[in-house]
């Protein structure tokens, strides 16, 4: 009697945890973010916290190290904190200057390394967008020799939003802009493509900024200057040059070109940094694959193990714990690890797991790995990575980044179905995530890569709720434990990308980019 009991609870046990029922991750969610981890800021005692967790966790769920000390791989950063008191922001228009308001009407980037000070005259260059592929270039034809570039962030609708996304990363932009000689970057956010609200863009300009220590992976461009300007204050900078801001707005919004003109105007711009170096962990495990041959290729799964740490508050709370940014994914990659502990599936390929640090600093933690990958290089055959996903509903279809890029598409097309889950596109390409997280350091290295999220359609019910966590969860406190998460739905997508892991593993051939893929090129 006492042994059936024992073994109907043994059984029953088991079955619960098998059920997608989000339960075992929202453990790990619970873990990471807790306020002892003070926000897992990169570089910080609490990232180190959370890379111990899961380096303990890789451990439990049979991963082999994959580090270069145990799990971890240690990257080291250059850091950069502006003092606020000591710098300002003056723009001068025929011969009268105006100090701005720091915070209010524009924020001093410290993602490039600026110089002292700067004097410059301004010109404005549209979206200041080079796209060659589509004989595209806002820069083309300007005199940007020692100017500083003032631009609208996004691009015309008749560049695919891949392209767009890619050409607007830093690295690409900053490539074209030393070329043109610019020595200097203002953005302008479009008012109505804001993930965040100016307010918090204002008060995260006061967290350092990092760059990698490796000297070959920091890229400056020769610029010496960045700023963002607030849109509600953008009107000042067009006074007197025959366009308005809102007029120019609404030629983005219609995806059009905008026209590219001198502003009569220069800033001044004295800029006081503080420097440091810290060091931050990628955590690293490998579940090695069954085939003689396919086992020493990887198939990656990623996802983000740092947010923003102690920061300025937001009523009373100075702890950006970022629960779904991102200890949901690194959740994700634990129960898919344990998962696949209990149900021992002899894959062919080997998985490798990594939580990457540095992501919010601007992917930098997966660009190291990407370039110093602790398997040997070329045997990485994919990155699926997961940042964000937000299960906030139940999980009737998931939007996928990279959906027409590489074969990896047809792959989560057929699990999806089996799983009946729908598949869609990216729906809102001027949001950029498709450079925005993490599998872009793979595919920027020649790897097919996705990234999933809980889909939602345009108009629903469930757009207003990922919008509403947008607007007040999203890069503030109130991303923590306490806010309404529907597990079943964690739990379902958990079990769709094991797997999408699992089929990719299993494949007979690599994952290859379509020939159509603008990406390919990046694997030649
Ligand atoms: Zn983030």
């Amino acid at each position: 009697m006492i042994r059936r009991f024992t073994l109907a609870a043994v059984l029953s046990a088991t079955l619960l945890a098998n059920l997608p029922d989000g339960r075992r991750w929202w453990g790990h969610v619970q873990y990471l973010a807790d306020d002892k981890l003070e926000g897992r800021d990169t570089g910080s005692p609490g990232h180190r916290k959370a890379a111990a967790y899961v380096a303990a966790e890789f451990e439990r769920a049979g991963l082999k190290p994959a580090g270069t000390e145990g799990y971890i791989q240690s990257v080291r950063f250059h850091t950069r904190r502006l003092k606020e008191a000591e710098s300002s922001l003056t723009l001068v228009r025929n011969g009268e200057s105006e100090e701005l308001v720091l915070g209010q009407d524009a924020i001093i980037s410290t993602r490039v390394d600026p110089a002292p000070s700067l004097d410059a005259d301004v010109v404005f260059a549209g979206y200041a967008l080079t796209v060659p592929e589509m004989q595209y270039d806002d820069l083309a034809g300007l005199d940007l020799r020692g100017k500083v570039v003032l631009y609208i962030n996004g691009g015309p609708a008749n560049i695919p939003g891949p392209l767009r996304s890619h050409y607007q990363s830093a690295t690409e932009r900053g490539r074209f802009l030393e070329r043109a000689g610019v020595v200097g970057t203002i953005g302008i956010p479009n008012p109505h493509h804001m993930d965040l609200p100016w307010q918090r863009i204002a008060l995260s300009s006061r967290q350092p900024s990092m760059s990698l220590a490796d000297p070959a992976l920091d890229e400056q461009f020769g610029l010496k200057f960045s700023a963002a300007v607030n849109p509600e204050q953008a009107g000042k900078w067009f006074a007197g040059s025959g366009h308005s801001f809102d007029d120019l707005v609404a030629l983005a919004d219609a995806g059009k070109p905008l026209p590219r003109f001198p502003l009569h105007a220069s800033i001044h711009a004295r800029v006081a940094i503080e420097r440091g170096e810290v060091e931050s962990q990628n955590v690293a495990g490998i579940l090695p694959g069954a085939d003689p041959v396919l086992k020493d290729q990887f198939v990656v799964l990623t996802a983000h193990l740092d947010h923003l740490g102690i920061g300025e508050p937001i009523n009373g709370d100075r702890i950006y714990n970022g629960a779904m940014d991102n200890a949901s994914g690194v959740a994700t990659l634990l129960d898919i690890a344990e998962s696949l502990n209990e149900s021992k599936p002899k894959l062919r390929r080997s998985l490798l797991f990594v939580a990457v640090t540095g992501e919010e600093k601007g992917l930098l933690g997966s660009k190291y790995f990407a370039a110093h990958p602790t398997v040997k290089p070329g045997s990485m055959v994919a990155d699926l990575n997961v940042d964000m996903f937000l299960p906030l509903f139940p999980l009737h279809s998931v939007t996928v980044y990279g959906l027409n890029e590489s074969d990896l598409g047809d792959e989560i097309r057929t699990v999806a179905k089996a799983h009946g889950i729908r598949v869609q596109d990216d729906q809102e390409p001027e949001r950029n995530i498709f450079i925005r997280s993490d599998q872009y350091s793979f595919i920027r290295r020649g790897v097919p890569a996705l990234a999933m999220k809980v889909g939602y359609e345009k108009g629903s019910p469930e757009e207003k709720i990922a919008k509403t966590w947008l607007k007040e969860r999203y890069h503030a406190p109130a991303d923590d434990l306490r806010q309404p998460v529907d597990l079943e739905c964690a739990g379902r997508f958990d079990d769709l990308l094991r797997a999408l892991a699992e089929a990719v593993a299993d494949r007979p051939d690599r994952p290859r980019w379509y020939a159509s893929s603008f990406f390919k090129r990046f694997a030649e």
